[in-house]
């Protein structure tokens, strides 16, 4: 099977069987983040026991990419602490810089597992933001739930 159409077959397959979908109970943070130019939307819920992700709850709708790339994401980042889950987003921003690059994303595979079948959204501009704004939902939703569970020294002030 050709490369392209194995990474079409993941991106159907999370589409169709979204792991981890729904929201669940308890979380520290929730967010709503959406993509205008495609219709996206997702709404994200992050659970934290100390640093690590215990549960990333969500529901959402829109495009193929967009939710595929959330249930890519949940199956990634369980389990991780939010530093390395963000340092895997961080990679996962590298692919979708690659402009369809190959070397780009056999690099990436072993880090990306299924979210590697993204790379050839990467060639498609407008496609972009319908893969990351899971990833931006999860950032967001970390921060979020951290400044809850970890209140920073009380100088800053703002929500
Ligand atoms: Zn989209």
């Amino acid at each position: 099977m050709q490369l392209q159409s194995m990474y079409q077959e993941i991106i159907l397959d999370h589409y169709r069987n979204p792991h981890g979908r729904g929201l669940r109970e308890p979380f520290e943070a929730e967010v709503h983040h959406v993509n205008p130019t495609c219709g996206d939307e997702v709404t994200l819920r992050v659970h934290l026991d100390g640093d690590t992700l215990a549960d990333v709850s969500y529901e959402g709708m829109g495009c193929s990419i967009s939710q595929a790339s959330v249930s890519a994401m949940y199956e990634l980042v369980i389990g991780k602490s939010v530093p390395e889950a963000l340092a895997t987003g961080e990679h996962f921003m590298t692919l979708m810089q690659s402009k369809g690059d190959a070397a780009v994303a056999e690099e990436l595979e072993d880090e990306l597992e299924d979210a590697v079948a993204f790379a050839g959204v990467s060639k498609y501009p407008a496609r972009i933001k319908c893969a990351l704004m899971s990833w931006m939902a999860l950032k967001d939703a970390s921060a979020r739930a951290l400044s809850v569970t970890h209140p920073a020294t009380p100088s800053g002030g703002q929500a």
